[in-house]
């Protein structure tokens, strides 16, 4: 087989409601899918990590990977990534960013596509599934009055979960009041989890970590920004709760220097961001010879990122837990013909993976066509 075309799907979405971690409202949600037709006709899909104006991520897959890869052999993604890798490092001088969540989408369409061509799941490919159900936390309870996160994480342990992620970032003294209030409502069996989305200096998060110790936090999240290594250095002697972080990092050079700082406890990386599949699957090694655990970041992506971390997790040795978001997304909702990886699939607070074949999903035309960017 060899491929045909390459193509950019460019989507967006208006919440009804926004939805606010510590440091952003969303109000849109869009990402940028991408489409790899093989001249047998088998077509895969990936995604791109695309958080405002996808059109710049369809621009980087249309004009700058598609004549990369188009012709040539699509079982052949270890190469077909070194060449994207490569030919952009040597041209652009870049070699993390917008550009390696471009070929993000590329390799996860590679890796469906070779999978759905043997007919087979791609965990299948990846070494066979460690499991068939995964662990999950239902994420996030999002940044609102504390009455109302309250009800919102008594409502997700009603729905199952044995394990919740908890928005914070909005001032030590706030979230203190919000962390215990919620440990109360949840009671003493449910894991919680923090994540301040980088909203603090290593001082303030020294502030609440021994603030909040008592209350079995099972870990806290970018509590600094991503490039302050020094203050994760500082909050992980200062305290015992443990870190988590890798939603920012891209490919396996920045996770290398994460992990050879010793600061983490959980690593996160996201598949349509850390370079697709191929990269990911490097990432998770890297992680385990560091004896860090792989717990997957989805966040805002939709259902194509969402399969392909689900088949990652059943795979993955070190897998620790799923990011199963049940805040609303109707690109990963709704795109999915038969839903994955959502609250309406949790069974006794696990998450099947799917066993069809490739990514284990059928994208519905018509929902790509109301949410797709049609002056593309
Ligand atoms: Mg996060």
């Amino acid at each position: 087989m060899r491929i045909a075309s390459v193509r950019a799907i460019p989507l967006l979405v208006t919440l009804d409601e926004p939805q606010r971690t510590g440091v952003a409202t969303y109000t849109r949600l869009a990402t940028t899918l991408v489409e790899v037709r093989g001249d047998d006709g088998t077509v895969g899909y990936g995604e791109c990590l695309a958080r405002y104006s996808p059109r710049i991520w369809a621009a980087i897959v249309d004009d700058l990977l598609a004549p990369l890869v188009v012709g040539a052999d699509p079982f052949d993604t270890e190469r077909l990534w070194t060449v994207m890798f490569r030919d952009l490092r040597s041209f652009s001088g870049h070699s993390r960013g917008m550009l390696v969540e471009g070929i993000a989408g590329v390799d996860i369409a590679l890796w469906d596509l070779k999978a759905r061509a043997l007919g087979l799941p791609l965990y299948a490919l990846l070494g066979g599934a460690t499991r068939t159900e995964l662990a999950a936390y239902g994420s996030s309870v999002m940044v609102r009055e504390r009455k109302q996160m309250e009800a919102d994480a008594a409502a997700l342990v009603e729905r199952g979960f044995r394990a919740i992620k908890v928005k914070i970032g909005v001032g030590v003294a706030e979230d203190v009041g919000n962390i215990r209030a919620i440990r109360r409502v949840i009671g003493d069996d449910v894991d919680l989890m923090l994540d301040a989305n980088g909203a603090y200096r290593a001082a303030e998060a020294i502030d609440l970590a021994r603030r909040v110790e008592g209350e079995r936090i099972a870990w806290l999240e970018e509590p600094v920004v991503a490039d302050d290594l020094d203050g994760y250095a500082r909050i992980r002697a200062a305290t015992s709760i443990p870190l988590a972080a890798g939603e920012a990092e891209f490919t396996r050079f920045g996770v290398r220097d994460l992990l050879a700082r010793r600061i983490l406890d959980v690593l996160q990386p996201d598949v349509a961001r850390s370079g697709g599949v191929s990269e990911t699957l490097k990432i998770v090694a890297l992680a385990a010879s560091h004896h860090v655990a792989y717990a997957p970041h989805v966040g805002f992506s939709a259902a194509v990122c969402v399969a392909a971390t689900l088949h990652l997790a059943a795979a993955a040795p070190t897998f620790l837990t799923y990011e199963c978001i049940y805040t609303a997304n109707p690109l990963r909702e709704a795109l999915a013909r038969v839903p994955v990886g959502g609250p309406a699939q949790l069974r006794d607070g696990r998450i099947p993976v799917p066993a069809g074949p490739g990514l284990g999903i059928d994208l519905d035309p018509e929902v790509l066509a109301r949410h797709r960017i049609t002056d593309w």
